[in-house]
């Protein structure tokens, strides 16, 4: 039975492992953090606009697993927003030990706190995964799913300081990309004005910390839109985002809250005290990033040249999905590299004897090209 290893636990880590699992491989997942799914811990919003279609397709090409589980754990169906029909938010307090349990019920191996630091490279193929506790991980096909946030230093340096996220570098390490580690030069995303990467969308705020009013609302129709005071609109600020589905003008003359079990705030950051201006939030706190009043992560600054079987280039044996493989920006995109995946693995380890395995990954094509 054929090995695979999946660096990073994320939507897209947890995805391409149920893929490879599908398929017959023996499945190890490394996660830095003790969590699985990465940023998928501060979404929520699934099924908007054209991710509906991209959806209802994933489950009919055989990639349901992970939807089942978003819409089992949504809390609100079919609303409309600014610019957004039909969309479902699942809640994010609720989501994570969900996804856990199907992993282990799938008999996938996971690993967590467990950060990978370096690659065995040996002729263009990765042999193992070094560990920051000394352990090698050893396989025979490795799918990066690292995304590209962190390490900190890029958020101080690109962004308004480490806002301190869900992906807590400081207490579980920073992201390391293992394409560059195995030397293959990462792809930067830039901004309008040629600065790199982008700011995340999106806050969270403590539901409790808000009115009754207002958590009444979310509860019962899963939106809240208050107008912002025409002096304080910053249409600017749009252009930072990595979501421009979300760079419409609605969203800077409003403040947007969304029922995501806490109150998702669709607004990249937003300054505490122009915050608690508002009727109903004058009690307001971040839950997340806690240093939402000045910052947010940043993103897209890693990304690994790869091919249309998600092959990243030069090396025989090292796929990548998820925000490492492109310009992706939601939970939709990152569940349906798996599907892009299952020609790629279907064939690899279905159709090629084991000992074919590295030159087989650099001939096939996929049949789901992105
Ligand atoms: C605030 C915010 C709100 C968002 N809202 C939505 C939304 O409502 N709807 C939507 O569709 N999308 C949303 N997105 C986008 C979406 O969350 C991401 O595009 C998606 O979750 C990225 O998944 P990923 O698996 O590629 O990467 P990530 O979620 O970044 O996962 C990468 C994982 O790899 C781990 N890792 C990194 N380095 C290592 C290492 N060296 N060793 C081991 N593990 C490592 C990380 O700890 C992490 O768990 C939002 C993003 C943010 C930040």
């Amino acid at each position: 039975m054929a090995k695979v290893v999946v660096i990073g636990g994320g939507w897209a880590g947890v995805a391409a492992a149920i893929t490879a699992k599908k398929a017959g491989a023996e499945v190890t997942v490394i996660e830095r953090t003790d969590i699985l799914l990465g940023l998928g811990n501060v979404g929520g919003i699934m099924r908007n606009n054209g991710r509906y279609t991209a959806t209802e397709e994933c489950i009919l090409l055989g990639g349901k697993e992970l939807f089942n589980v978003t819409d089992k754990a949504s809390r609100h169906v079919n609303i409309d927003f600014p610019g957004h029909k039909h969309a479902s938010l699942y809640d994010v307090c609720k989501v994570e030990p969900m996804v856990r349990r199907l992993l282990i019920e799938m008999d996938i191996q996971i690993l967590l706190r467990s950060r990978a630091i370096d690659v065995d490279v040996v002729d263009n193929a990765i042999k193992g995964i070094v560990l920051q506790n000394g352990d090698v991980i050893e396989g025979d096909v490795f799918i990066e799913t690292t995304g590209s946030t962190g390490p900190m230093g890029n958020c101080l340096k690109y962004g308004n300081g480490c806002s301190m996220c869900i992906l807590r570098c400081p207490s579980f390490g920073p992201r390391v990309s293992i394409s560059q580690k195995a030397g293959v030069e990462d792809l930067v995303g830039k901004r309008k004005d040629g600065s790199y990467g982008a700011f995340s969308g999106s806050c969270k705020l403590n539901k409790d910390s808000l009115s009754q009013e207002i958590i009444d609302q979310l509860n019962k129709k899963g939106v809240v839109i208050l107008p912002v005071p025409k002096k304080d609109i910053n249409t600017k600020k749009l252009d930072m985002k990595v979501c421009q589905q979300y760079a419409l003008k609605e969203y800077a003359e409003n403040l947007i809250l969304l029922d995501t079990g806490h109150a998702k705030l669709m607004a990249p950051f937003y300054p505490l005290e122009k915050l608690r201006q508002f009727k109903g939030l004058e009690n307001a706190r971040y839950e997340d990033p806690y240093a939402g009043g000045v910052g947010n992560s940043i993103r897209y600054l890693s990304i690994a040249p790869r091919d249309n079987t998600m092959k990243v280039e030069k090396l025989d044996n090292l796929l990548c999905a998820g925000e490492k493989a492109g310009l992706f920006v939601g939970h939709t995109d990152e569940c349906n590299p798996k599907v892009r995946q299952l020609g790629l693995l279907d064939f690899i380890l279905f159709t090629s004897p084991q000992k074919n395995l590295y030159s087989t990954m650099i001939s096939i094509p996929c049949n789901f090209i992105n």
